[in-house]
């Protein structure tokens, strides 16, 4: 079940990487640095001198995007996964409240879909004629998953790309004020109860953001409580009422979340793993499939191989940065992640478990699953004396050979741990 997209064909550089990869006479000691690295796809090279001796160890890239690295982005989701589920134990849950809720951004326009519930059905059969631009307003098509006109709207002209772009821009501010009216709603109900929450973003097809989050109420003592029905009901209340006055280019304008609010109760452990193997999965995730740089020059948006929609959210942010320069000039220096300026993982302090424990389970995991000892770079991580040299793999041949290892690496953790242990977990399986 390899994914071979994360390993590119075998082009003819390819191949002669690989054979020079293996025929060379370090292979096996190249090989040992590859296999204490976990197989990482885009190694840190660091050196150290010692009585005239020259050692190099490879140290993990630690990107959580799976395109860049199956290796990392294993462990990233891993480390989401324990922070999830450590927030979710039976003891954190006793006397308290957990929903699972994906906030949207609103609909700035109609756009072609995919529809995952119904993989067979058209785009947007039911609407018929046309809008003021000549465009039809339906699609009787069906698009398959990965279609590359899934979330590009039916009609550019129609769609509000400023609205989209602002919306964007301020999403975690809309975080912030769910948050607060959330909290506000409890304690006015039950008050001492505390809220906490871990979440994470996933950008849409259209290039707009959603939050998926789990939030938890803890009761604490005190007697007034409240049940997780209360709870689910707070917050999808809350995400209605969540506001934020910006400004646009005519004025202000106010921001909302979308009305597409889904607010699951979490109740059973089942459920708990479920939504742990969920948010695991999307910070492994890139912003789009193909990966580009933060920074982009304007004037080169037109020569990027990517859709047109994508060029048009783009090209507002470039507009938008020089039309609105004292609040959004920083919109020049987010072309390459469509506006989004956000993390990708937070979680409130009290939510669950620390950096310091999350490192402890990545430790115990890799001591228990991967690399010989001695040759580990945590062993040495203490010493100072280490150089950086360089990152990556000499040529594809060698990539290649470390991403195929940690994707057979992967399998058979998977195989080995299905029943039992987090690598099936954290597949969302129950
Ligand atoms: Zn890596
Ligand atoms: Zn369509
Ligand atoms: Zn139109």
């Amino acid at each position: 079940m390899a994914n071979t997209n994360l390993l590119g064909t075998l082009d003819p550089d390819t191949l002669a990487g690989l054979v020079a990869a293996a025929s060379s006479t370090g292979y096996e000691d190249w090989w040992g640095r590859v296999r204490s690295s976990g197989y990482c796809a885009h190694p840190i090279h660091l050196t150290r001198t010692l009585a005239g001796r020259t050692t190099t160890i490879y140290a993990r890239c630690e990107n959580r995007r799976e395109t860049v690295c199956p290796a990392c982005s294993d462990l990233y989701a891993l480390d989401t996964w324990h922070i999830v589920t450590g927030g979710l134990t039976p003891e954190r849950l006793t006397d308290a409240a957990a929903v699972f809720v994906t906030l949207t951004a609103p609909s700035f326009g109609a756009v072609h879909a995919h529809h995952a519930d119904d993989p067979a059905g058209s785009c947007r059969p039911a609407v018929t004629g046309t809008c003021t631009h000549g465009g039809a307003t339906g699609c009787s098509m069906t698009h398959p998953s990965g279609d590359p006109a899934v979330g590009s709207p039916l009609c550019a002209d129609c769609y509000d790309y400023e609205a989209h772009i602002l919306t964007t821009w301020w999403f975690p501010a809309l975080w912030n004020r769910y948050t607060r009216t959330l909290r506000r709603l409890v304690s006015r109900r039950a008050p001492g109860v505390k809220v906490s929450f871990v979440k994470v973003m996933e950008m849409q097809a259209r290039l707009a953001p959603h939050y998926h989050a789990i939030l938890r109420a803890n009761n604490g003592s005190d007697a007034s409580g409240i049940d997780p029905e209360t709870f689910a009901t707070f917050a999808a209340a809350a995400a209605s009422m969540a506001r934020v006055e910006v400004p646009a280019t005519f004025g202000t304008v106010t921001l909302r979340l979308g009305a597409q609010v889904d607010v699951q109760p979490l109740t059973h452990e089942e459920q708990t793993r479920r939504v742990g193997g969920y948010l695991a999965k999307y910070v492994t995730k890139g912003i789009t499939s193909a990966a580009l740089p933060a920074r982009i020059p304007a004037a080169n948006i037109d020569l990027l191989p990517i859709p047109a929609h994508h060029k048009r959210v783009m090209s507002t942010l470039a507009r938008l940065a020089t039309l609105i320069p004292d609040a959004y000039a920083g919109m020049a220096d987010r072309l390459g992640t469509f506006g989004w300026r956000g993390h990708t993982t937070t979680k409130s302090r009290a939510f669950s478990t620390t950096m310091t424990a999350q490192k402890q389970h990545r430790a115990a995991w890799r001591a228990a699953h991967t690399i010989e000892p001695n040759h580990g770079f945590e062993s040495d991580a203490g010493d100072a004396d280490w150089e950086y040299v360089c990152s990556g793999h000499k040529t594809p041949g060698h990539r290649y050979l470390a991403v195929t290892a940690a994707l057979k690496h992967r399998e058979q953790l998977r195989t080995a741990h299905t029943a039992n242990d987090v690598a099936g977990q954290r597949q969302g399986e129950p």
